[in-house]
């Protein structure tokens, strides 16, 4: 068989671009088909506007904060269209910047859709087609909309959130994971008057209980109204608005309807089946510890094989395979306590077990935790509580798990991930100096 590439990767999101950039350093030649902007998810829709916008909403506190320090700031209003402007010209500038960086690794960018034609052949939407020795699968996921009520088609995903013409003074959000609460806080500290409704009876499933009730005190103080057990059962679009029904029997009528109930892996009309890969139930594409699939030539990394949904695996994911594949290195991902955050104000910063977790785990538990008024506080006057917990293993000592709720959170999970990676023990966080006066020297001095 003759091949006009070594590698074709579909998809040029943070997982694509890595492997497609590596493979081609290890002297591959590569393309990367893209339909939609390059940089994917994270940085056209996800994690990158998200925390423009996270950081936009912090003003709100900032300007009440300062009037405890001695500042006045007077006439303060918020600009929508200047926020959206802005992160438009910053995304534009980073999806830029992976354009030149894999021009400049010799990547050849194929700006069209692409389908899999076979285990070795991709059809592109523009009428070509092309022949490799290896296919890489890195199509990412998408918004699922459910439930599936009248008028759902109403609402709008978090693809959609960034860009609205106008500001929503009034905004309903369904569903209680990351998105839902991030885009809780970001919506209600800019001004509009948010509701958020789950069929839990608190937000984040599958974090730890302690987070999980501070979250939902921490949403309410910053206004928004709690319908947990509440859902939409049929949505209206009127002259003013949308018209909700919900199930607990409470209507409410609103500018915009945000639907954050979870994502899938995007696999439908991509032509894998046709090929023989295998998918998961879910949809996902089916991969080995080296992200490979059933069929040889077919490798996938990323949300498209729903393992750990996050940028950073991704990228581990995308690195791994090219050294794999191109680097005769073979790597497979380390997902071992695998750091993540949640960028709600406060935030949470979470490493390893929670706490339920650990029991089933390991039996016997040490806990320790605190919660105190940061230094912040005392001046500003603002009601808010950190809280820090570790989960030990009893019998080793060892720190299994780090939870934490507070100002960059996110920033301590980071660095505890690498601790709690070595091994530490609880032995090793008291024997480490504090750091004073800060938050994270709590960490080092809990009894
Ligand atoms: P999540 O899986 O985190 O949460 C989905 C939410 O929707 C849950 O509250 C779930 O409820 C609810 N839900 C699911 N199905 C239904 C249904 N049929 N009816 C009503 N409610 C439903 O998904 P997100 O959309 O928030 O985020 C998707 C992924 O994106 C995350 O898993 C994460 O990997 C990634 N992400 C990461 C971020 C970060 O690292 N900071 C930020 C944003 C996204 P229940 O709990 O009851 O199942």
């Amino acid at each position: 068989m003759t091949f006009d590439y070594d590698l074709i990767v579909i998809g040029a999101g943070s997982g694509g671009v890595r492997a497609a950039r590596v493979a081609a350093s290890h002297g591959a030649k590569v393309a990367i088909a893209e339909e939609f902007r390059v940089g994917g998810t994270c940085v056209i829709r996800g994690c990158v506007p998200k925390k423009l916008y996270v950081l936009a909403s912090r003003f709100r506190d900032e300007f009440e904060d300062a009037a405890g320090f001695g500042w006045r700031a007077r006439d303060i209003s918020f600009d929508w269209p200047t926020l959206v402007a802005a992160k438009e010209k910053e995304i534009s500038r980073l999806s830029g910047l992976y354009v030149e960086t894999l021009a400049n690794a010799g990547v050849e960018l194929i700006r069209a859709r692409a389908t899999v034609a076979g285990p070795n052949d991709v059809r592109f939407s523009d009428g070509r087609t092309a022949r490799a020795r290896y296919l890489l699968v890195a199509t990412g996921g998408a918004p699922v909309l459910a439930p599936h009520i009248p008028g759902i088609e109403f609402g709008i995903s978090s693809n959609e959130i960034f860009d609205l013409p106008k500001f929503p003074q009034r905004l309903l959000i369904v569903g209680a994971g990351y998105i839902a609460v991030e885009f809780a806080c970001v919506f209600a500290r800019l001004g509009a008057q948010t509701h958020l409704a789950y069929r839990a009876d608190l937000p984040l499933r599958g974090f730890d209980e302690d987070l999980r009730g501070r979250l939902a005190d921490a949403l309410k103080s910053a206004g928004v109204v709690h319908r947990p057990g509440a859902l939409p059962t049929r949505v209206v679009k009127c002259a003013h608005g949308l018209e909700v029904e919900m199930s607990d029997g409470a209507p409410l009528t609103v500018d915009c309807l945000l639907i954050a109930t979870g994502r899938r892996p995007l696999t439908q009309n991509l032509g894998l089946e046709a090929a023989g890969v295998a998918l998961r139930e879910n949809g996902a594409v089916a991969v080995d510890a080296h992200s490979r699939s059933n069929v040889e030539s077919i490798y996938a990394v990323g949300d498209v094989t729903d393992r750990i949904n996050l940028t950073p695996v991704a990228i581990r994911e995308g690195q791994a395979f090219a050294d794999t594949v191109f680097g005769a290195a073979p790597t497979s991902v380390d997902y071992d306590y695998t750091p993540s955050a949640v960028f709600t104000t406060p935030e949470i910063g979470t490493v390893g077990l929670t706490e339920a977790e650990a029991i089933a785990r390991y039996g016997a538990l040490d806990i320790y935790e605190t919660q105190f008024r940061p230094m912040r506080a005392t001046l500003s006057g603002r009601v808010e509580r950190v809280y820090m917990k570790l989960v030990v293993d009893g019998e080793s000592q060892r720190v299994v798990g780090a939870h934490i709720f507070g100002p960059e959170a996110g920033e301590m999970a980071q660095l505890i991930a690498i601790a709690l990676r070595m091994g530490a023990t609880k032995r090793d966080f008291d024997a480490t100096m504090a750091v004073h006066p800060t938050m994270a020297e709590e960490l080092v001095t809990l009894r």
